[in-house]
């Protein structure tokens, strides 16, 4: 008898179903259903019990594949509502099954298996797809089914909506994100005059409640490349960035619309171009990636310098990498390291008495207010200590993300 059949032949000495009995032999050949691979085992030893007339006899599974019909209702319900054409499904099995199983196997030395769990989530899986007309997906569902066969239950959970759009921000008096009161974090309290968060508003806020409000979504997030400071605008080609709808119901989108109520109604605060339908993993490669930037920043000397001068700064920032400390006013909330920056061009756009206009390019990161006065040293060069004379912003944007070669691909 070959070993595969006294692995068979073992395994039926205790009841079993001919899902049950198939799964032993799952990985031998493909094709066939456990159900079919079971019955087969089962005729080509003559001396094979027959299938219990009862499942629920079985002493594996206890009659579970009665009950997969049922359990592909509870997800159909549970979707119900929900727009999504591809999902993944999961189960939770009573740990005695699992159990039982495993020690089946570890008994007769059956090592060509699939598990309960694996044949279940298929079963069901299947029977979904077809009530749905929707396929399943294992590495992007919109949808997720966990169905709990011990109670009867099923948990969904709908992937979150991501959109990619870049925005420009004309306003210096707004975040980038949503910022809670940092008296009551969000509750409300006389400092924030019972609004619970820091500014009126934010780009997440132009953009995020609108694109929530379509997709019928229940909450938020924004993930922008990087971020300004509030009292940077942010020019040029704007800043890439994903809004994500967590539990949305709906997931086509006439972007374009959104995009131009969007528009409307942030009444010059932002404006946004190139909306699109994204996905997670683009949204963890745009809040990591590291594209250098583009700022024009005027600042005021104490006294008017000279043509020498203002050349020694354009030479020894471009020269030189430039050592950050981490600044003072962001000290608070920031580990206190050092970094090097590299300044990749600066030139001057222009001169008027003690203010002057640098363009820079520079390194993602590098703290450009802190470059130009120096931060009590803890910038390193800086152009006020080139300058030999001290100085301050006065005015800060972004102008371009991503070097210039970058731009014409992009
Ligand atoms: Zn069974
Ligand atoms: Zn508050």
């Amino acid at each position: 008898m070959s070993e595969r059949l006294q692995i068979a032949s073992q395994a039926l000495q205790r009841p079993l179903c001919n899902h049950c009995l198939g799964r032993l032999f799952a990985k031998v050949t493909s094709g066939l259903t456990n159900e079919q691979r079971g019955l087969l085992v089962r005729i080509s030893l003559t001396d094979a019990a027959p299938e219990p007339s009862d499942p629920t006899r079985c002493s594996i599974c206890k009659g579970i594949f009665l009950e997969i019909e049922k359990f592909a209702d509870l997800c159909v319900r549970s979707g119900e509502g929900y727009e999504f054409t591809t999902f993944l499904l999961g189960t939770k099995v009573d740990v005695d099954l699992l159990e039982a199983e495993e020690q089946l196997w570890a008994d007769i030395g059956a090592e060509e298996v699939e598990s309960l769990k694996s044949e279940l989530n298929r079963e069901i899986g299947k029977i979904v797809e077809s009530r749905l007309a929707i396929t399943a997906d294992f590495s992007n569902p919109e949808m997720v089914f966990l169905v709990d066969t011990r109670f009867d239950r099923v948990v969904r959970s709908v992937t979150p909506l991501f959109i990619y759009g870049r925005y420009r921000k004309f306003s210096r008096e707004i975040p980038q994100t949503r910022w809670p009161c940092r008296e009551c974090r969000g509750k409300g309290c006389p400092r924030c005059a019972g609004k619970g968060r820091m500014y009126e508003t934010s780009v997440q806020d132009q953009i995020g409640p609108i694109a929530m409000r379509h997709a019928e979504g229940e909450e938020d997030f924004f993930h922008g490349m990087g971020r300004e400071d509030i009292d940077a605008c942010m020019l040029g080609n704007g800043r890439p960035f994903v809004t994500e709808v967590r539990n949305p119901k709906r997931r086509t989108l006439d972007l374009s619309a959104i995009e131009s109520e969007i528009n409307s109604s942030a009444k010059g605060l932002i404006e946004i171009e190139g909306l699109r339908s994204s996905s997670r993993s683009e949204m963890r490669a745009i809040k990591e990636s590291a594209h250098p930037k583009t700022y024009r920043v005027r600042v005021r000397f104490q006294h008017v310098l000279d043509d020498r001068k203002l050349k020694d700064i354009v030479r020894v920032l471009a020269e030189n990498p430039i050592s950050q400390q981490t600044p003072t006013r962001v000290s608070h909330r920031r580990a206190d390291l050092e970094r090097l920056r590299t300044v990749r061009r600066i030139e001057i756009e222009s001169v008027e008495g003690q203010e002057v206009v640098f363009v820079v390019e520079a390194d993602s990161g590098t703290y450009i207010k802190e470059l130009m006065h120096g931060d009590q040293g803890r910038t390193n060069p800086n152009v006020a200590d080139v300058a030999g004379i001290p100085c301050e912003v006065l005015q800060l944007d972004v102008i371009r993300i991503g070097d210039k070669e970058a731009e014409g691909h992009g």
